[in-house]
């Protein structure tokens, strides 16, 4: 495939105070070309540290880095940060939850927008002026000659969501990544977010890395999926096999707390009980075993002693035979 971006092993370890915190254990993926791969699991499960590592935006002095990070070949883990800066940006660009960590109360919308394309491309004041009145008509800002001028605080949530997408696909990226870019907005803001991404996109061309902690959202943004858990990936596969067959019993669990799936009631179908392990002394074997409620079906104690290694392709890290995982999926969480 044309991946354009291949992340391969990659291991992320920070020290603190407490100890030192693997936030990601052996994680590999690819993004193509044009397509969106959604990052799905709870906080704490390495899906943002991830990104910000992808990005070179961690601490190199508490943080370790090993794997590959492979940008159309390039490996980002051992580029030089003065060369990540030119990336940053430009081919690679972030959108976050909340356009007040992107953007600076201090300036106008307009300077922020235009900034990152003069350093990028070299353009005059005035041509980056004008490409920043283009970017915020394209992300629907209405009036942008004059709102252009305008300070974030003067912008309203939305406005400001828009105003820091323009400002990361300014340079046209090749892969721009969106942590959780619509939690912070009520529900008709976030369509309408979600829409205009994807309408970018066709226009663009961009990948997208698409993480979030709902699988709702996900269902019409991405093509690929990537659930993680616990700083490591448990399933993979294009989103349509992921939400009509999952695999993996943490899968289950997120998919029957959405409200689509279970139905009438409110009440999730197969809640996950417990919480996120801690990442400074994560679980041995399946870092999922202490909520597992399916660890019974699997002989001895291999759930707890045993890491269940993700295939290649469409693939689920769970010690459940292929036909134990279809029928208990179709028995208990399939939708009636
Ligand atoms: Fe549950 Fe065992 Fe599968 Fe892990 S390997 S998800 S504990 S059944
Ligand atoms: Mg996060």
């Amino acid at each position: 495939p044309d991946s354009f971006l291949s992340v391969r092993d990659l291991r992320v370890r920070f020290s603190t105070e407490d100890g030192i915190v693997k936030a990601v254990d052996g994680l590999s993926f690819d993004v193509e070309r044009g397509k969106t791969l959604g990052i799905v699991g709870e906080s704490g499960s390495g899906k943002s540290v991830t990104n910000l590592t992808v990005l070179g935006l961690h601490n190199p002095k508490t943080t370790t880095v090993e794997g590959e990070i492979l940008l159309e070949g390039q490996d980002l883990v051992t580029t030089p940060e003065k060369e990540m800066e030119k990336l940053r940006g430009n081919k690679v660009a972030m959108i976050f939850q909340d356009p007040l960590t992107a953007l600076s109360p201090y300036y106008t919308v307009g300077r922020q927008i235009s900034e990152p394309y003069m350093k990028h491309t070299g353009a005059s004041k005035k041509e980056a002026r004008q490409r920043a009145i283009e970017m915020l008509a394209k992300v629907g800002i209405p009036q942008p000659q004059t709102r252009v001028d305008d300070y974030p605080h003067q912008f309203s949530g939305g406005m400001r969501q828009r105003a820091m997408i323009a400002m990361a696909l300014v340079c046209d990226p090749d892969l721009l990544i969106a942590d959780e870019p619509t939690t912070a907005l009520d529900v008709t803001v976030q369509a309408q977010i979600l829409d205009l991404l994807k309408d970018l996109q066709q226009e663009f061309g961009s990948a997208i890395i698409f993480i979030t902690h709902d699988l709702g959202v996900i269902s019409d943004m991405a093509d690929d999926l990537l659930v993680m858990y616990s700083g490591r990936a448990v399933e993979r596969g294009s989103v349509r096999e992921v939400l009509r067959e999952p695999r993996h019993p943490y899968t289950w669990g997120l998919l029957s707390s959405m409200p689509r799936l279970g139905g009438a009631t409110s009440q999730p179908l197969m809640p996950i009980p417990g919480s996120p392990p801690s990442l400074l002394n994560p679980p041995s074997g399946c870092p999922f075993h202490p909520r597992c409620t399916f660890t019974d079906k699997v002989s001895g104690d291999r759930c707890s002693t045993e890491r269940p290694p993700l295939g290649e392709g469409r693939a689920a890290a769970c010690h459940l035979t292929a036909e134990q995982k279809q029928t208990i999926f179709i028995d208990k969480i399939q939708p009636r």
